[in-house]
């Protein structure tokens, strides 16, 4: 079966700007993919030439093994996007301009308004189907264009930055509800600059900086592959000691007052925990409290390009 999506060596200018330096990517037909980078990566640029929005400067995109030029009926009827940017005609309701959408696809009327009642339903817009999009609040037209880009039951979901700007709850929301699809089997690629999205909802995602990927895989491996994080034990008890390093772990010790903190410096937090509690105690410490920080994808993108994701 081809890939879902599937970008070799993706090119792209404006003016003087290189927004894409030589772009791969392998998207495969069910997968949860996150384009993960800071603002002015290459995100929008990629997603806007994958959906026809934006002319391609050199190299091929093709979706489901069809080219999305010479195929681009095919190409753009199988994928459904959300725009970052709120672009609709706000003079009319939200099931109109559902309606008209799905009118846009080619779907009978008959089939239009079931399906996009349902769709309404599910975003929990159906309330509020009679409201004109321009007095919507940020979070409800966000899922007016999350809506939008589902009318037309696409088997490829392309979402840029699907939780800028909405509340806590909204964010939960949005994320059960893409997981739901996942599990129905729809290819869904988001970009976000929010790292704590990209490693919850993607089983894959491409860190992006400056046109060019910098790593790509699955979130726990990525951040395996840096390979730290640390174990924050607060205790009573510690003798000071020559030389930092107990039992084969390296650690500092920070005095406090009363108490103090050991933190040992570790690859896998979790799998050395036990380790680390028995190690205090046999030397007759009494732990108050420990703590785990394992690194984040923010780390790995640190760790590759020097900079912070959201700085
Ligand atoms: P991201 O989505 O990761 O924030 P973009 O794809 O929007 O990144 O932008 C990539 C680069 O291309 C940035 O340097 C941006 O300023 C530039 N760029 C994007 N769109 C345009 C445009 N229409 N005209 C000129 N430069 C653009």
């Amino acid at each position: 079966m081809p890939a879902a999506i599937e970008i070799r060596n993706l090119h792209k200018s404006y003016d003087d700007t290189a927004a894409l330096c030589g772009i791969d990517l392998t998207i495969k037909p069910g997968e949860f993919y996150g384009l993960l980078g800071p603002n002015g990566a290459g995100k929008t640029t990629t997603i806007g030439i994958i959906t026809g929005l934006v002319k391609l400067e050199s190299g091929s995109v093709s979706v489901f093994g069809k080219d999305i030029i010479t195929d681009y009926r095919f190409t753009r009827s199988r994928i459904g996007v959300s725009p970052q940017e709120f672009t609709s005609d706000w003079f009319f309701s939200i099931e109109k301009l559902l309606i008209f959408q799905a009118g846009y696809y080619g779907i009978p009327k008959k089939d239009a308004l079931p399906r996009v009642e349902e769709v309404m339903k599910k975003l929990g817009l159906y309330e509020k189907r009679e409201e004109k999009i321009r007095f919507l609040s940020g979070g409800m037209k966000r899922r007016f264009m999350i809506a939008k880009s589902l009318v037309n039951d696409p088997d490829i979901l392309i979402l840029d930055e699907p939780t800028a700007g909405v509340d806590v709850e909204l964010r939960r929301m949005l994320w059960e509800y893409l997981n739901e699809l996942h599990g129905k089997g729809k290819t869904i690629l988001l970009t976000t600059h929010y790292i704590e999205e990209a490693e919850k909802l993607c089983e894959r995602v491409s860190i992006i900086n400056d046109g060019r990927i910098v790593t790509e895989g699955g979130p726990d491996e990525l951040i395996r592959s840096l390979g730290k994080g640390s174990i924050e034990v607060r205790l009573t008890g510690w003798q000071e000691r020559d030389g930092r390093r107990l039992d084969g772990l390296s650690f500092a010790y920070e005095p406090g007052e009363g108490d103090g903190k050991l933190i040992f410096s570790v690859d896998d937090p979790e799998k050395e925990l036990p380790h680390v509690v028995e190690l205090v105690s046999r030397n007759g410490c009494h732990i108050h409290e420990v703590k785990i920080t394992k690194s984040s994808l923010e780390d790995v993108f640190v760790s590759l390009t020097g900079r912070a994701i959201n700085e």
